[in-house]
């Protein structure tokens, strides 16, 4: 699997989870899916974290979820209204929502068993690893048929 992106747009992520650190930042991946098995991405939207409000919902359920110090430190969220938004303007501008970046501050730029529990198959899942505020890494994952996260190629335009 292939991913590509251009400079501009790989700047606009490190710049959100730069900002955002020391919580974790999120956004969509808009893009095409090509006949060559590439995805290029078109555009980035850079969503809120929503983490705090869904937690509510989950302590409702799992109450120790608060006991673990989750927070937007080390998890997020993108709000099922802002995804529906989302899968609207890609319909109108024929494009797809190929995937989901989010920011690891101080921790590596691998998936984590919980971003593993929530992925959704095709998608690419982009992670920033931003260290004590500056981007160090950067790396996008997808999962296979055994739901495992596979390593794929990043291809920035204009830099190789
Ligand atoms: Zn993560």
């Amino acid at each position: 699997m292939v991913l590509k992106l251009t400079q501009q747009q790989q700047q606009q992520m490190y710049r959100h989870a730069q900002n955002t650190y020391p919580e974790e930042c999120c956004g969509i991946l808009f893009g095409r899916f090509q006949s060559n098995g590439e995805t290029a991405i078109v555009e980035v939207w850079e969503t809120e974290n929503a983490w705090e409000a869904e937690s509510k919902r989950f302590e409702a359920v799992s109450p120790e979820a608060n006991d673990q110090g989750l927070s937007k430190r080390n998890r997020f969220t993108i709000e099922p209204a802002t995804l529906l938004q989302a899968q609207k303007y890609a319909r109108r501008e024929n494009l797809e929502i190929v995937g989901i970046y989010h920011s690891h501050p101080d921790h590596l730029a691998r998936p984590s068993e919980f971003d593993r529990a929530i992925a959704w198959d095709s998608y690419s899942y982009l992670i920033i690893s931003v260290q004590q505020g500056t981007v160090v890494d950067c790396r996008s994952w997808v999962l296979d048929d055994q739901q495992h996260f596979q390593e794929e190629t990043l291809v920035t335009e204009g830099c190789h």
